[in-house]
């Protein structure tokens, strides 16, 4: 697809080859929170039109986990499943075999991230689903947008989902793990403060505030207030932002090879461990276990398996199916690397049905949409 962009700033027109079109994406509460700015914020189209939140209280280092397993002489190639489940990681392996990991062993292979992430039910989606509050097999969604309402509306008329009403016991549920995470990890942000680790993402401030605080921000200061101090959350958008290409990410992390030119502040701006406006993060989400929602409820795919309900990969495979988005940015596992997780854009139903499924570890899932766009410029608007 052609696009033809007019640049507001320097009423200049840019062509631009976009291969990508209409996407949807599904991703933890922090990749959602990083799309949800780089919509805000960056001249061009950003492509993700629907964004399905995952509930996520924790995520881990892929190769913490993996020596974990060996301390409890589980081969991860051996791994069919795992789940997170009443205070326990549960491996289900070939042959039958189940070993289960108490939850706070599993901790040290925790990303240092995740403790001072505040979401837990990825509040900037359009739909968010998860497992805590619905029965085996089946998916808890809390539904907070009209395009989301719609979307889960239209795929139960026709069969993709059932949808049925959440239990009170669910619902209770949630709300103490939901505000559990917020209270445990608002402590630990308090204690990084007074230590001046910053975590500047729950620093919320008016809109003209904010763009003073980022606007002589560049890749340096990324490192130094994001990536150097344990808060970098491995969600690629720095790197897609970047109009220079002089990002990488390599060893897990975010690094240049390159200078950045005056005046360009884009990855700094991107990313969802920097200031974000409160017009985006309300303060009051402090005090909201669930953030702003139109309905919760609990649904299962007629066809699809998945990790619970499988509704993630059925409401994409609707999408797709639909025409209401030309691609889908989904997370499967690596090839030769089992259960590494790899991030993918796809327009293939096969494929999204491929990588359903949860990998407890992190990575950059905006790195696959840069390189979709066949690497064309980013700007901020
Ligand atoms: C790191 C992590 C932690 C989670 N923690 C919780 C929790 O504490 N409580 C809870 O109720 N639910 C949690 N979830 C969500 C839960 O595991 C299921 O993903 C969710 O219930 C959707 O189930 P489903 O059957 O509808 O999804 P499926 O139809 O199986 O689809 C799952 C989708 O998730 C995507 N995905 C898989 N791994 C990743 C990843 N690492 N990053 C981004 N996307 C990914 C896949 O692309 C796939 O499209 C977590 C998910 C993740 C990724
Ligand atoms: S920072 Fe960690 S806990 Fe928070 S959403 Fe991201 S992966 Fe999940
Ligand atoms: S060129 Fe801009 S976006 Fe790229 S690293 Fe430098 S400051 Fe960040
Ligand atoms: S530094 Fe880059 S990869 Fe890390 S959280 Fe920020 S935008 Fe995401």
């Amino acid at each position: 697809m052609v696009v033809k962009n007019q640049r507001k700033d320097k009423g200049e027109d840019i062509i631009q080859i976009n291969k990508t079109g209409k996407a949807a994406m599904v991703g933890t509460p922090c990749q959602i929170l990083a799309a949800t700015k780089m919509d805000r914020f960056m001249e061009e189209e950003f492509p993700v039109d629907l964004k399905i939140g995952l509930f996520c209280m924790e995520n881990f280092s892929y190769s913490n986990m993996k020596e974990l397993f060996k301390e409890y002489h589980v081969d991860i190639n051996d791994l069919t499943q795992y789940r997170i489940e009443k205070g326990h990681l549960w491996l289900y392996l070939t042959e039958n075999r189940v070993v289960k990991i108490p939850l706070n062993k599993a901790k040290k292979s925790m990303r240092k991230n995740c403790q001072i992430c505040m979401d837990f039910t990825s509040e900037q989606s359009d739909i968010s689903v998860g497992s805590v509050g619905s029965p085996e097999g089946w998916s808890t969604v809390i539904i907070r947008t009209e395009k989301g309402l719609e979307l889960i509306e239209s795929a139960e008329r026709d069969n993709y989902i059932e949808i049925k009403p959440i239990s009170e016991s669910g619902l209770k549920i949630m709300e103490k793990l939901a505000n559990d995470k917020k209270t445990e990890n608002k402590a630990e942000i308090s204690k990084r403060e007074s230590i001046a680790r910053p975590v500047l993402y729950r620093r919320q401030m008016p809109y003209e505030e904010f763009i003073n605080e980022v606007s002589e921000c560049q890749f340096n200061d990324l490192k130094g207030d994001v990536v150097d101090i344990g808060a970098c959350v491995l969600c690629g958008a720095c790197f897609y932002a970047c109009p220079e290409e002089i990002i990488e990410i390599k060893d897990r992390k975010p690094q240049i090879k390159g200078e950045c030119p005056e005046g360009c502040n884009i990855c700094y701006v991107a990313c969802p461990r920097t200031y974000i406006p409160e017009e985006i993060l309300s303060k009051k989400s402090d005090k909201e276990p669930f953030g702003k929602y139109i309905k919760i409820l609990s649904a299962q795919a007629n066809k699809i398996e998945g990790q619970d309900g499988g509704v993630a990969t059925a409401l994409l495979t609707y999408a797709l199916s639909n025409d209401i988005v030309d691609n889908v940015i989904v997370t499967d596992k690596s090839i030769g690397d089992p259960w590494k997780p790899e991030a993918k854009i796809t327009d293939n139903v096969a494929e999204v049905i491929k990588a359903s499924g949860t990998k407890y570890a992190a990575c950059p899932v905006f790195k696959p949409l840069k390189l979709s766009k066949g690497g064309s410029k980013c700007h901020l608007k």
